[in-house]
């Protein structure tokens, strides 16, 4: 089984997350919270991203399902081809002025979707899961994704922004 994602009330939603000192991360303790959110990430067949909070750490990681990679390349899905990408300590920059509405939804707000204005493109700077610095710029689906984890670290959902929210159940 994999950890439960928490819901919208959940404090740890709500809190500023801390960073994860450099030389943690390869520590048999971050790297076991890091595979836990892979799991709790797999397990969800619409996740594209999930930030640590959403699994009750408030640590400053987020990451992205390599799903996300093969949807941006127009391709199935459902077979596994990307791995996963782990950003620790993300810091947004070169976030340029051109914003446009994206249809929005989280893990930790179930059910629930609207538009957000999020910035076209965005690059971000995090240490990698073996503690390498990296930097990634993103258009689109992958912009979307820095913006809303970022926000999710510094105790921001969706909804604090979106408009147009309506409750769609996917099931019925
Ligand atoms: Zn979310």
């Amino acid at each position: 089984m994999s950890k439960e994602i928490v819901q919208k009330d959940a404090p740890v939603l709500r809190k500023l997350a801390k960073n994860v000192p450099s030389e943690d991360i390869t520590s048999p303790k971050i790297q076991k919270i890091i595979q836990e959110m892979k799991d709790a990430l797999a397990s969800q067949d619409d996740g594209v991203a999930i930030a640590a909070p959403q699994i009750g750490y408030d640590l400053r990681i987020f990451v992205v399902s390599g799903k996300t990679f093969a949807i941006m390349n127009g391709e199935d899905e459902k077979v596994v081809k990307y791995p996963d990408v782990v950003f620790i300590n993300p810091v947004l920059s070169k976030l340029s002025r051109k914003k446009v509405w994206m249809e929005e939804g989280c893990l930790s707000v179930r059910k629930v979707y609207g538009k957000v204005r999020r910035s076209e493109k965005a690059t971000v700077t995090a240490y990698d899961q073996t503690g390498k610095k990296i930097t990634r710029g993103a258009s689109g689906l992958l912009a979307q994704i820095f913006q809303h984890e970022t926000d999710h670290l510094d105790g921001v959902l969706f909804i604090d922004k979106a408009k147009e929210l309506e409750e769609i159940d996917i099931n019925k």
